[in-house]
């Protein structure tokens, strides 16, 4: 059988925007509804095949390719195997389509955007942590193992919330579905509901005798060492997440998350300024003036580096690729070495005459050349 032009099926235009290919499909979905057109295989067809060309046409990217290809665009790539959806995906897709807002055709397909029935699932709240790094440990990445208090499966109903066995049926209301139809008379004729299970609540059980260490939700407070691997290059503020590691869920629903809140410990004698570490070194005048070589620390241990006669106060030295490591990249920062020059805060009698004797000989005399870098141009550099 081949396909009809998906933009035909709905009635449209290839021109038509989001909204009218929406309203579209809306009409045809009412038209075609099977709850309409009860024991109608053509009303069926054709209620899927208006599916698919809105499965198709609502997503910007398949709509592209079907724009551009047709039916052949991806070979089993559309509508499940060039066959047809099915009607729980169908269903599935009524959210977007009828749900929320008051909308007049809600009550025709049950609302809240689950007329496919399954069960309602709850889910564990988030959890809130905060994991203290040094520096060390953010420029080389990290696994903590952080105890957690938290709410945990009841160990002793296993989470179901019941006492026993016997204490836990599935919902004779719904059969376990956790939603009930109802058939109704409307201006369209008869139209079959779908809602919540009043009974369990959409659960589709029902506990006759709750569990008494829980009292029924299959929650306890208990402990969880859970191990956190940290990425290089994180900062102070950022949080990450590790779904699933929150809260439990009241009977057997889906876990929260962990929200894990980074702080970063001050570095004694390092700071951090983005990627790059910054370190202020102090030399006195005549090592600057004689040259020297002195030991700084880094992330990684201590680091010798030379300081070359003649060398004024302000000089930036860099040690490439010691800094941090930007999260998940290859790319590293530096650490840069502020060079500044000790000047005495006192003086005793005999340094006084030294002093006194070199300030007026002719090498003390200020005179920068064009050898010697302005204030700007270091800090401009520092920028690159
Ligand atoms: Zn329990
Ligand atoms: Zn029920």
């Amino acid at each position: 059988m081949s396909k009809r032009d998906y933009y035909d099926v709905l009635g449209v235009s290839r021109q038509a925007d989001a909204a009218e290919i929406k309203s579209a499909y809306r009409k045809a979905a009412i038209k075609f509804h099977p709850d309409k057109n009860p024991g109608d295989t053509v009303a069926e067809e054709n209620f899927k095949e208006a599916a698919e060309a809105y499965e198709i046409l609502s997503n910007p990217e398949k709509k592209a390719r079907y724009d551009q290809f047709g039916h052949n665009a991806n070979a089993g790539g559309f509508g499940g195997g060039g066959g047809s959806m099915n009607m729980d995906d169908i269903f599935s897709q009524f959210g977007d389509i009828f749900g929320g807002g008051g909308n007049p055709f809600e009550s025709f397909f049950g609302g809240g955007g689950r007329s496919s029935g399954g069960r309602r699932v709850q889910k564990g709240t988030n959890l809130r942590i905060k994991v203290k790094l040094t520096l060390e440990e953010i420029a080389k990445g990290v696994e903590k193992k952080v105890k957690v208090n938290k709410q945990i499966v009841c160990h002793t109903c296993d989470g179901s919330g019941a006492k026993d066995k016997s204490s836990f049926h599935t919902c004779k209301t719904c059969g376990g579905a956790g939603s009930v139809r109802r058939v109704t008379n409307t201006i369209l004729g008869q139209m079959q509901t779908t809602s919540t299970c009043p009974t369990c609540n959409g659960e589709g059980v029902e506990i006759t005798a709750k569990c008494t260490t829980c009292k029924g939700d299959g929650l306890e407070r208990g402990e969880e060492t859970i191990s956190i691997n940290i990425p290089a290059g994180v900062s102070e503020g950022m949080q990450l997440s590790m779904s699933g590691k929150g809260n439990a869920a009241p009977r057997g629903g889906i876990a929260g998350d962990l929200i894990i809140l980074i702080e970063e410990v001050p570095h004694e004698s390092l700071k951090r300024d983005g990627l790059n570490i910054i370190y202020d070194l102090y030399i006195n005048f005549a090592d600057a003036a004689l040259g020297t070589s002195v030991e700084v620390p880094t992330i990684d241990g201590k680091a010798k580096i030379k300081i070359d006669a003649g060398t004024q106060g302000g000089k930036i030295l860099r040690l490439k690729g010691k800094g941090i490591p930007e999260v998940n990249s290859y790319h590293k920062g530096d650490q840069l070495i502020y060079v500044n020059i000790w000047t005495p805060k006192a003086v005793s009698s005999e340094e006084r005459d030294i002093l006194e004797k070199l300030k007026d000989s002719a090498n003390f005399k200020p005179q920068p050349g064009k050898s010697e870098k302005s204030f700007f141009e270091r800090i401009k550099e520092y920028f690159d």
